[in-house]
């Protein structure tokens, strides 16, 4: 069985439309597919709609930018019920920090000599919600950075211009609303992190004893030895695993929609008894 649990639509930094990734992931092979977008559930309907035409199983999705020990990590929300208030009450707060953050990273980039950064950004975006990946966009757009990589070595990240942190909600109330709105908590990519193999082990532990339900062993870049390590990790802290691209649909970006290495076993998923 093909299964990919992470993926982006333009709803949030993603390139595709919500019904055209979902047609990626058919012609991908496909069997069960969730849509994550950053902290917004808008484009499931729409994704739904086409995946119950193909006949893929759809799991509703969100992945939700979290606060642990003052760094950000994402936690995604798998198979939730996208109507639920708690829920739904947290991601609009995120989407206003958001906002403000949006505003913030562009009074930063125009102290640093790059001018009318919010409109360049807004512009090129298809949604209200900026992420940090719009701005990266607007930078190559103008010549600024030759591609995504150098923006995040120049750009965007603490004491660097556009660089501002960010005060999302403790990772203990985000894994709440998941689970007040019948979803499964599951740490996105945790190599992902700059953090030391210690931290890590630390923050899975954490999460795990707040009631987290998985953690994403495999993700679009991982290679067998990471596999492994973080497998390991998962049975160490109590964690059911997950797969997932996290594929964005950028240019030459090497991730695969549903191009995953395989578990090493599979009888802990978090999606058993989907
Ligand atoms: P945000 O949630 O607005 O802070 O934006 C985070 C997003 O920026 C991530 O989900 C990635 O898609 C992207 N991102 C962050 N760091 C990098 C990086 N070093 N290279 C490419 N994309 C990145
Ligand atoms: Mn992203
Ligand atoms: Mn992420
Ligand atoms: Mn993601």
């Amino acid at each position: 069985m093909t299964i990919d649990l992470h993926n982006h639509s333009y709803y949030s930094d993603g390139v595709l439309s919500p019904s055209e990734i979902v047609n990626l992931a058919k012609e991908s092979g496909c069997d069960m597919f969730a849509l994550t977008d950053h902290d917004t559930t808008d484009g499931l309907n729409e994704a739904k709609i086409a995946a119950d035409k193909l006949g893929i199983q759809f799991i509703s999705g969100v992945e939700i930018s979290a606060l642990w020990n003052g760094q950000t990590v994402h936690i995604l929300g798998l198979n939730i019920d996208a109507h639920n208030q708690i829920l739904q009450t947290g991601l609009i707060e995120h989407q206003n920090l958001r906002q403000i953050r949006a505003e913030k990273i562009a009074r930063s980039l125009s102290a640093a000599g790059i001018i009318g950064a919010m409109e360049k950004t807004q512009a090129i975006a298809k949604t209200k919600m900026l992420t940090r990946t719009h701005f990266a966009q607007m930078l190559i757009k103008e010549g600024v950075c030759r591609d995504i990589k150098s923006v995040f070595r120049h750009f965007l990240t603490t004491k660097k211009p556009g660089g501002v942190v960010s005060q999302w909600r403790q990772y203990d109330e985000v894994i709440a609303w998941i689970q007040e709105a019948g979803g499964v908590a599951v740490l996105a990519h945790p190599l992902r992190y700059r953090m030391t193999d210690t931290k890590i082990k630390r923050l899975m532990s954490d999460l795990s004893a707040n009631g987290c339900n998985g953690v994403e062993v495999v993700t679009g870049t991982s290679s067998i030895e990471e596999i492994n390590l973080i497998n390991i990790w998962a049975k160490e802290y109590g964690l059911l695993v997950s797969v997932g691209s996290d594929y964005h649909g950028w240019d030459r970006q090497k991730t695969q929609l549903g191009q995953l290495q395989n578990l090493p076993n599979i009888d802990n998923t978090i999606w058993r008894d989907w």
